[in-house]
C-alpha cells in the first residue's frame, strides 16, 4: 500500500445486466469517462460522492437523447481507473495521486451521531490514534469510505469494539490531530504536534516497572505519581481538538530510562516538561512540598518564561490550595529537569515517609486536588506566558 496514493471505489447498480455489461470507461487527460447505454439517470441520484471531494474536483452525469448516460469524473490530479461488471454491478477504481487537501481524513457523519458521541485515544507510543463513534457503523463506513488525503498516513482500519465504532489511524511518524465536525462529516488535521497544538506538555510520571521509587507502609511512590498525573489527569485533556495537548512519558506501570524520558519532551515538540515525585527522608518529621528546576537549564524560553518561573508558579499553587508546608523552590541537578531541552520542573509533591504527608498523599481527595491544581497551574502557565502558535 503506497500511503500517496488513494483509491476510491464505488458500484453502480440497479439496472439489467446486459446493458451493464456494455458501459464502457476511458480516460482522457484527468478525465475518466463512464458510458452506459439506454438505461436511467435515476439510478445515479443516489450515490453521494461528497467523500471523495479532496479526490474529485467534478462528478457530472449527462444524458444524450437516445438515453446514453455518460459519467465524467474530473480528478484533481494524474489518476488511473479499474472497473469491473459482475451479474449488473460495475465496480469502478480510481486510483488517485495524493492531492493534498484541508484536511487529512473525512468521515461522512451517520445520521443521528454528533461530536458529542466520538472519543479519541492518542497511541502515539505506536504513531496510531484512534477516532471512537458511540454504536455499530462499520457498515456504514464499509459503504461510505473514510476519504484520506495525507501522505503521513499509512492505514485507516475501522473495528466493531465493545459495541462501538473504532476507527484506528495509523502514520509513519508520531503526529498531533483534531478532529471537527461538519454539517455532513466529521474532518481530522493531522500534522507535527507543534503544528496542529497551541500548548504542548509533557508530564512525566517518577519511577514505573521494577523502579519503585520511594517506598513506605506498602504504598510505592511509582503507583502515586503514576494515579495522580497520569490517571488523575487524563480525563482533563480528552477533547477531540485541544488546545493544550499531553504526552505521558509513560502510560502504563513500566521503567522509562531518565535520558528516555528527557528525550521525549524534544521529540513531541513540547513547550514544558513536569515531572511528579514523591519525597522520602529517614525522619518521619520531615514534611512538605518543593519544587526543583536545573539552574543550567532555565534560560527564557516562549514569552520570557522560564523553569524557574513555571517552578514557582507550582510551588505556590500547591502549598496554597493544599495546604501543605512550604519547603520552597530548590535548584538541584536532576536529570529530567537538567537534561531537557525545553523548561521543565521536577515537584516534590509530599514526603511519602512524612508523620503528616503520609495521610494525605494516599487520600482520594487529596490526590484529586493535587491533580486539578497542575491543571490549573499548566492553564495559568500557557494563559501567562503564551506560545504565540494558534
Ligand atoms: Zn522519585
Amino acid at each position: 500500500y503506497n500511503p500517496a496514493i488513494q483509491c476510491i471505489s464505488f458500484e453502480i447498480k440497479g439496472t439489467k445486466k446486459e446493458i451493464m455489461d456494455q458501459v464502457t470507461v476511458a480516460k482522457n487527460g484527468k478525465v475518466i469517462s463512464i458510458t452506459i447505454p439506454k438505461t436511467s439517470k435515476y439510478l445515479l441520484d443516489q450515490f453521494s460522492f461528497e467523500n471523495f471531494i479532496n479526490e474529485i474536483e467534478k462528478f457530472e452525469v449527462t444524458e444524450d437523447g437516445s438515453g446514453v448516460i455518460t459519467i465524467n469524473i474530473s480528478c484533481m490530479g494524474d489518476s488511473d481507473f479499474a472497473y469491473s461488471s459482475l451479474d449488473g454491478v460495475l465496480t469502478i477504481n480510481i486510483m488517485g495521486e495524493y492531492v493534498g487537501g484541508d484536511y487529512a481524513l473525512k468521515l461522512k457523519k451517520p445520521s443521528g451521531v454528533t461530536i458529542q458521541s466520538v472519543k479519541n485515544e492518542d497511541l502515539y507510543q505506536s504513531n496510531k490514534f484512534k477516532i471512537i463513534i458511540s454504536g455499530n457503523y462499520k457498515d456504514f463506513y464499509d459503504q461510505n469510505p473514510i476519504a484520506i488525503s495525507s501522505n503521513v498516513i499509512t492505514g485507516v482500519s475501522t473495528n466493531l469494539v465493545d459495541g462501538n465504532t473504532e476507527i484506528t489511524v495509523s502514520t509513519s511518524k508520531l503526529q498531533g490531530y483534531k478532529i471537527y465536525e461538519k454539517s455532513d462529516s466529521f474532518v481530522v488535521s493531522v500534522g507535527d504536534p507543534r503544528t496542529i497544538y497551541k500548548n504542548i506538555v509533557v508530564l512525566d510520571a517518577g519511577h514505573g516497572g521494577y523502579d519503585s521509587g520511594a517506598t513506605h507502609n506498602g504504598t510505592k511512590e511509582k503507583d502515586l505519581n503514576y494515579k495522580i498525573i497520569y490517571t488523575l489527569m487524563k480525563g482533563y485533556f480528552s477533547s477531540n481538538a485541544p488546545d493544550t495537548k499531553v504526552y505521558w512519558s509513560r502510560s502504563s506501570d513500566v521503567f522509562v530510562t531518565l535520558s528516555k524520558r528527557a528525550a521525549f519532551a524534544s521529540k513531541v515538540g513540547a513547550d514544558i516538561f513536569v515531572s511528579l515525585h514523591m519525597n522520602s527522608a529517614s525522619s518521619s518529621s520531615a514534611n512538605g512540598t518543593e519544587v526543583y528546576y536545573s539552574p543550567t537549564n532555565n534560560s527564557s524560553s516562549f514569552s520570557g518564561v522560564s523553569s524557574k518561573a513555571i517552578a514557582t508558579l507550582f510551588k505556590n499553587n500547591l502549598v496554597t490550595r493544599l495546604g501543605t508546608i512550604n519547603r520552597g523552590v530548590k535548584t538541584a541537578g536532576y536529570y529530567v529537569t537538567k537534561h531537557n531541552t525545553v523548561p521543565a520542573v521536577l515537584i516534590e509533591l509530599g514526603f511519602i515517609s512524612g508523620s503528616s504527608d503520609y495521610g494525605k498523599l494516599t487520600s482520594s481527595s487529596f490526590q484529586s486536588n493535587s491533580a486539578k491544581i497542575i491543571y490549573d497551574t499548566i492553564n495559568e502557565i500557557f494563559t501567562t506566558y503564551p506560545t504565540g502558535r494558534k
